[in-house]
C-alpha cells in the first residue's frame, strides 16, 4: 500500500486509517504528484477551520493541482475510492459528491433509455 504525499499531513478532519492509493490498481501516478513536495497543509482541513480560511486553503490546493501532471488520474482515484475528505485532483469533497451524483444520474438515464428502446 502506498500513500499519497498529502495523505501524510496531520489534520483533525482526516481519519487515521484512510484508504491509501493501491499501486496495483492506480499505477505509479502518485509518484509524479506535485503535492509530494507540498508542506503547507493545503489539502485537508484542520479542525474547526473557519469558512473563509477553508475556501482560501482549498483555492490554494486547487492551484497546486492545476499544475500537477497527474491531476486526471488523481481525480479518478478519488472518485472511484471514493475519498471522503480533502482536495484531490482539483476537486473538494463536496465537488466530488456532485460529480458522482451526476454520473449516477447519467447512468440511470442511459439505462432507462436502453430499456425503453
Ligand atoms: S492533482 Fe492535486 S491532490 Fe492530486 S496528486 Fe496532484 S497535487 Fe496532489
Amino acid at each position: 500500500m502506498l500513500q499519497l504525499p498529502h495523505q501524510s499531513l496531520q489534520v483533525a478532519a482526516v481519519p487515521a486509517q484512510r484508504t491509501a492509493a493501491r499501486e496495483d490498481q492506480d499505477g505509479p501516478w502518485h509518484t509524479e504528484a506535485v503535492c509530494r513536495r507540498d508542506e503547507a497543509g493545503l489539502f485537508f482541513a484542520p479542525s474547526k477551520e473557519p469558512t473563509a480560511a477553508r475556501l482560501s486553503r482549498e483555492d490554494a490546493a486547487k492551484r497546486v493541482c492545476a499544475r500537477c501532471p497527474v491531476m486526471v488520474e488523481c481525480r479518478e482515484h478519488a472518485l472511484l475510492q471514493p475519498e471522503p475528505y480533502g482536495v484531490w485532483g482539483g476537486l473538494t469533497a463536496a465537488e466530488r459528491r456532485v460529480v458522482l451524483a451526476r454520473r449516477r444520474r447519467r447512468e440511470m438515464e442511459l439505462k432507462k433509455s436502453a430499456s425503453a428502446a
